[in-house]
């Protein structure tokens, strides 16, 4: 026997049992998203590799390690880590900011990170999210979170924790980076391999690292206070206190988390994020916030955006489990020509029809349409001899005969 081929470690299938889950965080998204003006956006699942360095930043380990990068014809190419990249390449591509704002878009669909899987994380996952371009008032962050929580809701999600922070500004963060790194220095051996490395470079991304080890430095009452200090500028401070102001007004619970820095180098002013207690480690559902001067940096004219993703393996181990639907009708009958040309029928008038493709025994077929339909369409020989059907609501198991003329309205009465 030839050896059998498994599942890419990382990647998953999404089998048909999993369906239900999968189309009702699809359709949800897409009737909740349209209320708030969203219109959705496909992008390809590849990009040229600059795009990433350039957009996601390339001191973030997203780029540094996780990307997946093969070449064709001589080009660097790379299978998508996220979205947004690919979303504001396509708006200055075809001129969306010539639109008048905000240009709302949404997405859906799978991303590829090289990283270690375990719960919760895998190396091709799917994303969900929005960008809304066009807005530097607050009342965007606010309407985006708000957004977030409706749709969590709308998807059963009710307990879940917002956490906000701002970043503040590229002039007022400089600051606040030079004390960060200043207060760090001593413990710089303590630290964790990847925040060694990212001390230089990103010493804001040190602050959500992970390792417990670096975590209780940062607990450290000097540390801590830098942390917590208030550094932000006027203009920043005032943007995040009308944030919170709008939040209130929603009553959108949140709590403010100075540690809450993002994994992307894009975010200016507010990050947040949405984290569930029932996900273990892997905690985070919705990771999101403003990003001012991507469009900018990817050659657009400058314009304000704000957005958020959420991870939708996450949302799927939350909600309830959804059935698959039963067929509407299974056709119980010995003459198998008549019972395909009555599914035929059945499933041209709208309904979902099955029927014994094998001509197995009647007791058999009449077994199966218990498990698998709502009702079982019999066409015995005195049913066929008359043009009629029994039909049988195999729930009740109140069993009708009825004139095939007429087949759709007295349906309706079993
Ligand atoms: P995390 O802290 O979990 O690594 P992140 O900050 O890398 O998340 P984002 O890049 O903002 O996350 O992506 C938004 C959401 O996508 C996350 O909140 C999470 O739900 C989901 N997500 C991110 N990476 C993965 C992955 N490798 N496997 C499954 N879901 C993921
Ligand atoms: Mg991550």
């Amino acid at each position: 026997m030839a050896n059998i081929l498994k599942v890419v470690k990382g990647t998953k299938d999404i089998l048909p049992q999993d369906m239900p889950m999968w189309h009702f965080l699809e359709d949800t998204a897409n009737r909740i998203f349209s209320k708030y003006g969203y219109k959705e956006i496909r992008t390809p699942i590849f990009e040229v590799t600059e795009l990433f360095a350039r957009g996601v930043g390339d001191t973030t380990d997203i780029v540094n390690k996780e990307m997946y990068t093969f070449e064709k014809s001589d080009r660097s190419l790379t299978l998508r880590p996220e979205n947004t990249a690919g979303v504001v390449r396509s708006f200055i591509e075809n001129g969306m900011s010539r639109l008048s704002s905000p240009v709302k878009l949404w997405y859906k669909g799978p991303m590829f990170r090289y990283e270690r899987p375990q719960a919760g994380r895998q190396r091709q996952f799917h994303q969900v999210g929005i960008e809304m371009f066009g807005i530097k008032e607050p009342t965007a962050d606010a309407e985006a979170i708000l957004l977030a929580v409706n749709y969590l809701k709308s998807l059963g999600l009710n307990d879940l924790e917002v956490e906000i922070n701002s970043l503040g500004c590229p002039k007022c963060r400089e600051e606040y980076k030079k004390k960060i790194k200043e207060i760090l220095k001593p413990e710089f051996n303590n630290l964790c391999e990847d925040c060694q490395n990212r001390y230089e470079k990103n010493p804001l991304r040190l602050l959500d690292c992970k390792v417990e080890s670096c975590q209780k430095i940062f607990e450290k009452p000097e540390i801590k206070a830098v942390i917590q200090s208030d550094f932000i500028c006027e203009e920043c401070a005032e943007h995040y206190s009308k944030l919170k102001t709008y939040l209130k007004e929603l009553n959108v619970k949140f709590t403010e988390n100075k540690l809450l820095v993002r994994g992307l180098d894009y975010y200016n002013r507010t990050v947040f994020e949405i984290k569930s207690n029932n996900l273990g480690s892997q905690n985070a559902v919705c990771g999101g916030g403003r990003y001012d001067s991507l469009v900018r940096n990817l050659g657009g004219e400058d314009t304000p955006a704000v957005g958020w993703a959420m991870g939708m393996e996450r949302l799927i181990s939350l909600i309830e489990p959804i059935e698959p639907e039963k067929f509407d009708a299974y056709i119980v009958s010995n003459s198998t020509t008549d019972a395909i040309k009555l599914a035929q029928e059945l499933r041209e008038q709208g309904l979902c029809v099955e029927f014994d493709l094998q001509n197995k025994k009647f007791t058999k077929q009449l077994e199966k349409a218990s498990k698998v339909a709502r009702y079982a369409f019999i066409l015995g020989e005195d049913e066929i001899a008359n043009n009629m059907v029994s039909v049988k609501n195999l729930s009740t198991s109140i069993q009708k005969t009825i004139d095939r003329n007429n087949l759709r309205s007295e349906f309706k009465n079993v």
